[in-house]
């Protein structure tokens, strides 16, 4: 599937002086903040959208976190291989489809070109591979095969489970009570009839009447949700990624099941070596969701004029990992803290930015301490303006454009 372009058509980062951290961030199967350890390629998976509702803020938050981690390890000298997939069928998508009249891959393609611009537009750094579930149905139903052959699965009717077994509930650490809890809340099936374990995933579904089906190695239908992101991650990173990401609702259970069936189809452990999990956007006291209709939309912000960096800003200005509140006054801030940073980097002069550099490297290789980081640049900003400082060199400006466009991905 297309992906979207390079803010400026390079894969390269404006190119900084001094010496890079090692990035360190908080790993949920490790329950600690531990750095990341890269060879030369690091390697990055993001759980895609499911295209019906594109993009709203805690979207846009959550890839917004893992746009940094790519570009610290970018900074750190690594190449980046980053993919990201599109579950382009899924139930929800089909729901949607039904709810509103419009055709499922319609709908499908709607929605993820809408993302792709939200996504150009907030200046996300583009994964390599952005792969539709819908491209690579045949892959999958190879990988449920081989788990069926290697007795990881069976068959219940129509369709495929995964047996639960080995080190099920290392990455979400839940307990079997709160882990049957969020299956039935999210996606699963535990009270079906014919299963092994409650906890057993779906990995195929055989077709069904007025459903669309494709016909596979281990029959007509369609893969289950987990599946596909094991085997379009595995078929092009390997084993072992460096970081699994999305948000918090995926630790359980999509990322241990995602891992669980990597691990059994493969037989190598772990399937990635830190997850991480971006925090939820609020509205008013509420988790912002399609089912309670309070969605903010990045389209709809930009339409209505919004510089896409003033909503980069405002949803930066937060640590990923907290919820956080989208509040009336957060864009009114993050649009004032622009005007400033850009009033500062249009100075002849300002105070020496190297050392602002080096707080804003430190400050996000540190599990991506944004506040901190956007704190250290307002200080830089305001002495700059108020020619405060002893300071009066003449690179320092665009030193500190370079470094918040780079690091931050906000351009002045
Ligand atoms: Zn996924």
């Amino acid at each position: 599937m297309r992906s979207w372009p390079s803010p400026e058509h390079t894969s390269d980062l404006p190119a900084l002086p001094g010496q890079p951290r090692p990035l360190r961030l908080y790993d949920t199967a490790a329950d600690e903040v531990r750095p990341t350890a890269p060879g030369s390629t690091a390697r990055l998976y993001v759980c895609g959208i499911t295209p019906y509702d594109a993009t709203h803020l805690g979207h846009a938050a959550t890839y917004l976190a893992f746009d940094l981690v790519y570009r610290l390890w970018l900074d750190a000298g690594h190449r980046v291989h980053y993919v990201q997939n599109v579950t382009d069928i899924d139930d929800p998508l089909l729901e949607r489809a039904a709810a509103t009249g419009i055709g499922w891959t319609e709908l499908a393609e709607r929605e993820t070109e809408l993302y792709r611009q939200d996504m150009t537009a907030l200046r996300v750094l583009p994964p390599q591979d952005y792969v539709g579930v819908t491209e690579a149905v045949d892959e999958i139903a190879e990988g449920v095969a081989k788990l069926l052959a290697d007795d990881h699965a069976y068959r219940l009717e129509q369709d495929i489970y995964a047996r639960t077994a080995g080190r099920f509930g290392y990455e979400s650490r839940y307990s079997r009570a709160q882990m049957l809890e969020l299956f039935a809340e999210r996606g699963g099936d535990p009270d079906r009839p014919g299963k092994q374990d409650p906890l057993d995933a779906l990995l195929w579904r055989g077709r069904r009447d007025g459903e669309p089906s494709w016909d596979t190695a281990v029959g007509p239908g369609r893969p289950g949700w987990h599946i596909e992101c094991s085997v379009i991650a595995h078929n092009r990173l390997g084993m072992g990624i460096d970081v699994q990401g999305g948000g918090s609702d995926l630790r359980f259970p999509h990322h241990e099941h995602s891992a669980a069936h990597a691990e059994a189809l493969t037989g190598e452990w772990p399937f990635a070596r830190h997850y991480v999990h971006a925090g939820m956007i609020g509205l008013d006291g509420e988790k912002m969701s399609k089912s309670r209709g309070n969605l903010v939309f990045v389209s709809k912000l930009r339409g209505a004029g919004v510089d896409p960096m003033a909503i980069r800003l405002a949803l930066l200005d937060g640590h990923y990992r907290a919820d956080r509140e989208w509040t009336g006054g957060r864009l009114p801030q993050a649009e004032r803290r622009l005007a400033n940073w850009r009033r500062a980097a249009a100075q002849p002069t300002g105070p020496d930015a190297r050392p602002l550099l080096e707080q804003v490297r430190d400050r996000l290789a540190d599990d991506l301490d944004t506040t901190g980081a956007i704190a250290a640049v307002d200080r830089w900003a305001r002495s700059a303006v108020e020619q405060v400082s002893s300071g009066a060199d003449p690179d320092a400006p665009a030193l500190m454009a370079r470094t918040v466009d780079a690091l931050l991905g906000v351009r002045l």
